[in-house]
């Protein structure tokens, strides 16, 4: 058993069931011994392989995105160039190296990293090392000091923390995570009715609710619609709330069961863009999207960028162009890729653009009404 399963354990048999937020939040983010906090899981040796990992031609034209909203803001002096969750800092990496080729950019921009993991802000240092910028970490949103900014967050909204609500005859009960008899973590319900929720569905319904991001979007939009900016979110998820649970944990690019290893496993859900919006626009901010991952690179040239890289390259690493392109871009299950088989990311993955009020439409963003 490992050591965080062990202190759950103990804390459930003292304290009675905890929330599944909680529960995820323990998971993912003690600061010792959860899963984001003690390890790198990304890539083939890791849990997942994330877009930046995919392909150089990501973070770049991100980067160049971002170049194209601070100069639609007016090209402010100063700039917060803020990253959520960076990673391995390779998204960043990428976008700064593209940015070169706009210097009164690179100029203005003070990079922000935010990041709750110590294994992976190291990574974060190490690959930003010899960059000539300043570049500053913070373990929440709110340190973040005040002033225009351009926000991005790729896969970060989906390892944040959720609730789930079950339909009992006609009643919803929170989700809680229990011991059985046996002493395995279990799913279990709340005695107290939430008189909150008011959609009628059939017992056995899940509503999920991640209250957690929704409160990041909030500060977020909140500071964008007063001090000027963007924010890019990426992920995979869905355009419309709905009923249902997508709750799922990965371990080994395997999907494996949420409650048998935590701290082991990564836990995630697919995140609700209209859920975000929601909460973004009530903050006082505009939102532009969901458009998906395929629609949103498509425009913002990834098709020219492929090009130009494949005709630097020798014909194995112009097939690995190619696979990265179609992987980031299209929706087609089983390409093959170095590692296995994975399906293409352009449709469940999506982006939405939230910015000050009446700014002009972010690039990439036309094709959709704010
Ligand atoms: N954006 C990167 C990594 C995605 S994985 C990429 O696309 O490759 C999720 C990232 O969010 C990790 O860096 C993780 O440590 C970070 N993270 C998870 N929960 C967080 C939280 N509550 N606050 C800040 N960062 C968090």
């Amino acid at each position: 058993m490992s050591a965080l399963s062990a202190y759950l354990r103990d804390l459930i048999a003292e304290d009675g069931p905890l929330t599944l937020e909680r529960f995820m939040a323990l998971a993912l983010g003690h600061p010792t011994m959860g899963y984001y906090t003690t390890r790198d899981p990304l890539g083939l040796a890791g849990d997942f392989t994330t877009a930046p990992e995919i392909s150089q031609m990501f973070g770049e034209l991100i980067g160049l995105w971002a170049a194209e909203v601070w100069v639609a803001m007016g090209a402010p002096a100063h700039l917060h160039l803020v990253e959520l969750g960076p990673g391995r800092g390779t998204l960043m990496q990428d976008a700064l190296r593209a940015v070169s080729v706009v210097p009164a950019f690179a100029q203005a921009i003070h990079v922000h990293l935010v990041e709750t993991s110590p294994v992976l802000a190291k990574a974060q240092k190490e690959t930003l090392a010899r960059l000539d910028l300043p570049v500053s970490w913070h373990g929440g949103v709110e340190s973040i000091p005040p002033g225009p900014a351009i926000i991005i967050a790729n896969e970060f909204f989906d390892a944040l923390p959720v609730r789930h609500y079950v339909n009992d005859a006609g009643a919803w009960r929170e989700r809680l995570v229990g011991l059985d008899a046996q002493g395995r973590f279990a799913f279990g319900l709340s005695r107290e009715v939430e008189h909150s929720i008011r959609i009628n569905a059939p017992d056995g319904a899940v509503v999920e609710i991640g209250a957690v991001g929704q409160r990041i979007m909030s500060a977020l939009a909140a500071r964008l619609a007063r001090q000027g900016g963007a924010a890019l979110c990426i992920d995979y998820g869905y355009a419309q709330t709905a009923l249902g649970e997508t709750l799922q944990a990965l371990q080994g690019h395997q999907f494996v069961d949420p409650l048998a290893q935590p701290g082991d496993a990564d836990l995630t859900t697919h995140v609700d863009f209209a859920a975000l919006s929601r909460a973004a626009r009530a903050a006082g901010a505009q939102v532009h999207g969901p458009i998906t991952q395929g629609a949103f690179l498509t425009w913002l040239g990834i098709f020219d960028r492929a090009r130009a890289l494949s005709r630097r390259a020798d014909a194995q690493q112009a097939a690995g162009i190619e696979a990265a392109l179609a992987r980031l871009v299209s929706d087609r299950a089983g390409i093959m890729v170095e590692g296995g088989v994975v399906d293409g990311m352009g449709e469940l993955f999506k982006a939405i653009c939230v910015t000050a009020p009446g700014m002009a439409t972010p690039a990439g963003f036309e094709s959709v009404q704010p």
